[in-house]
Order: C-alpha cells, then sequence, then structure tokens
C-alpha cells in the first residue's frame, strides 16, 4: 500500500529483535514504504514508545535476555497509552501453543522465524492499512459534520484533558461559550440552509481567531459554540472572544429578523479560573451563565467572570 511520498504521512513501525542482522533484514524491507524504528532489546522498545508521538505498529520478537517480547508486550498493555498499538510478534518459538500465547497476550499477528520476507511484507501492509482507518475514523466521530470543527464529544474529551493539565500547572484557565443571536428567526426568515451556512463561517471564524496550538474550537450543539483556552487569562481570553464578536460582525451575513443587529451576531460568556479544584462541569456552568447574562444586556456582546 502506497502512502505517498511525503515524509509525514508515512506510518511508523517500531522493529525489536536482539539480533543485529534479524534488524537489519526487517529494515531493509520495510523503509522503502515505512518509517523504521529499531531497538535492540525490551528495555529500549519501551524507552522508544514512550519517547514518540505515533508508533503505528510494533514487530517484537519473543526471545530476548531481561525483558522478553510476552513481558512488553505486557506492560505495553498495562499503559493506557500504547494499549492500542498493534503488536506483531515475529518469533523461532515456533509451536502452535507458543503462537496461541502470543496472540491471547494481545497481539494482532504472529510470524514464525526463519519468515519469507514477502509475507512479512504483506502481513505488515494489512495491518497498517487497518491502522489507518481506524485513525480516520476517530477524527470523523470527533469531527462535527457540518461544520467540520471539533463536536461535542471531542470537546468533552479535551476539556477533561486541559482541565486535568491545568490543575496540575495551577496556571489560568479560561473557557468561553458562545450562541448566535435570535437564530430561530434568521433559520425562519432565510430558511434552514441559509442558516447552515451562516454557522460553518462562524465556525470558520472561531478557528481563524485562535493563536496557540492548544487553543480548541468546538461546536456544543445547535448555534453554540465553546472554545477552551489552556494557560489563557482574563485579558487573553477577552481578546480572542472580542476577536470572534467582531470577526462575526465583519462577516455582515444579513439578518432583518433581529433586534440586536442588522446582521448575524454572537453573545459571548467567558469564564477564566487559577487553580482551585472544580469539576470540569462547574466551569462550563459558570461560561453557561455568563452567556445567559450577556443575552439579558441586550446580545451581541460579551460577559466575563471575573468581571
Ligand atoms: P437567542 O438569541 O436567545 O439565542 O435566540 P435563538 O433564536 O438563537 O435561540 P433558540 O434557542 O430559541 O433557537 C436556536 C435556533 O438555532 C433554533 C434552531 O432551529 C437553530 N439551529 C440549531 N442548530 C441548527 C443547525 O444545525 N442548522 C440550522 N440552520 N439551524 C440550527
Ligand atoms: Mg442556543
Ligand atoms: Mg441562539
Amino acid at each position: 500500500m502506497s502512502c505517498g511520498n511525503r515524509q509525514e504521512q508515512r506510518q511508523t513501525v517500531l522493529v525489536v529483535d536482539d539480533e543485529r542482522v534479524n534488524l537489519a533484514v526487517l529494515s531493509e524491507l520495510l523503509k522503502g514504504e515505512y518509517r523504521v524504528l529499531l531497538a535492540k532489546n525490551g528495555q529500549q522498545a519501551l524507552e522508544r514508545v514512550a519517547q514518540e508521538q505515533e508508533i503505528d505498529l510494533i514487530l517484537l520478537d519473543v526471545m530476548m535476555p531481561e525483558l522478553d517480547g510476552y513481558e512488553v508486550l505486557r506492560r505495553l498493555k498495562d499503559n493506557s497509552k500504547t494499549k492500542d498499538i498493534p503488536v506483531m510478534f515475529i518469533t523461532a518459538l515456533n509451536t502452535v501453543g507458543d503462537e496461541e500465547c502470543g496472540l491471547r497476550l494481545g497481539a494482532c499477528d504472529y510470524i514464525g522465524k526463519p519468515f519469507s520476507p514477502a509475507i512479512v511484507q504483506v502481513r505488515v501492509a494489512n495491518i497498517l492499512g487497518f491502522v489507518r482507518q481506524r485513525k480516520m475514523l476517530e477524527v470523523l466521530a470527533g469531527r462535527d459534520g457540518l461544520t467540520e470543527i471539533a463536536n461535542r464529544r471531542r470537546f468533552d474529551e479535551t476539556l477533561e484533558r486541559e482541565w486535568g493539565r491545568n490543575q496540575r500547572n495551577a496556571q489560568p484557565f479560561s473557557l468561553v461559550m458562545l450562541d448566535l443571536d435570535y437564530f430561530k428567526q434568521y433559520n425562519d426568515r432565510y430558511g434552514h440552509a441559509s442558516g447552515d451556512a451562516a454557522l460553518k463561517m462562524v465556525a470558520r471564524v472561531l478557528t481563524r481567531s485562535l493563536r496557540r496550538p492548544s487553543d480548541f474550537a468546538a461546536r456544543y450543539g445547535g448555534e453554540e459554540f465553546v472554545l477552551i483556552l489552556p494557560d489563557t487569562d482574563v485579558a487573553g481570553g477577552r481578546e480572542i472572544a472580542e476577536k470572534v464578536r467582531d470577526g462575526v460582525e465583519q462577516l455582515a451575513i444579513p439578518h432583518e429578523a433581529s433586534v440586536a443587529a442588522p446582521h448575524v451576531t454572537v453573545s459571548i460568556g467567558g469564564v477564566t479560573v487559577c487553580g482551585g479544584n472544580d469539576a470540569a462541569m462547574s466551569i462550563i456552568e459558570t461560561a453557561d451563565a455568563m452567556l445567559y447574562e450577556a443575552k439579558h444586556r441586550g446580545r451581541n456582546r460579551i460577559v466575563w467572570k471575573p468581571d
């Protein structure tokens, strides 16, 4: 299976074997198609896995001094960060019992030595094909179909993770909720398809208003959106919120049925917290209360806590 020529699209295979010659042969076999990493024992393999962002497949020898392949696999399975990396045993332990043992531990495939190079290539390609599909599905499962930004599900995961990280580093942390103003009337007047188009445009304003890689925008549901701004204080959070509010006005999407303005606008509620042991849920509730207040005060505005 071809992965294109660009280096970053190549999938990564970690080959683990204590025999130098096996490493060389397997590396030679795979390096035309994949990014190949090598480890010459179990310890090194675990270190490599901990360092690397993405390993798509591990080819693992069983018989190695100290940490054997079975133990390496057990440790990978014990760690939530590594438990889903597919592992293929390549081993001289060739009995049916050995194979059953390896597969029961959670290996995705088992190849006996001496191996046929062509069979190794095909099996590796098959598994990496599944890995690619699984990643695509994961991306799609976290994306909102209409606006193509993150969906509620990815927001929930991201908030939980970033909130946990924040409670360890005690930096200011901001959360922003926004809601289109009089959007029911917009649909009634201009039709649902125009409403959909407006939501897409607002989503684009959100993504281009973010500054850092850790800033995150999602569609919370319906005509509501949410921003997670880790390590962001009140001034920084307000600045981004104002960029969004103003950016939506600048779209100048006519909305004659709105009482707030003759074009589409958003109301924004924001909250900044610093440290504390609150549940992630409570900052959503606070941002939502600020949003409600922004609506109450006339819409097309930002209300923040603390003020
Ligand atoms: P407010 O200013 O108080 O927020 O008023 P509103 O009319 O925006 O609020 P309300 O909650 O009464 O209505 C939300 C509307 O958003 C109703 C719904 O039809 C529309 N909406 C939600 N999701 C979508 C969508 O995916 N596409 C379209 N076109 N409209 C949507
Ligand atoms: Mg709403
Ligand atoms: Mg609304």
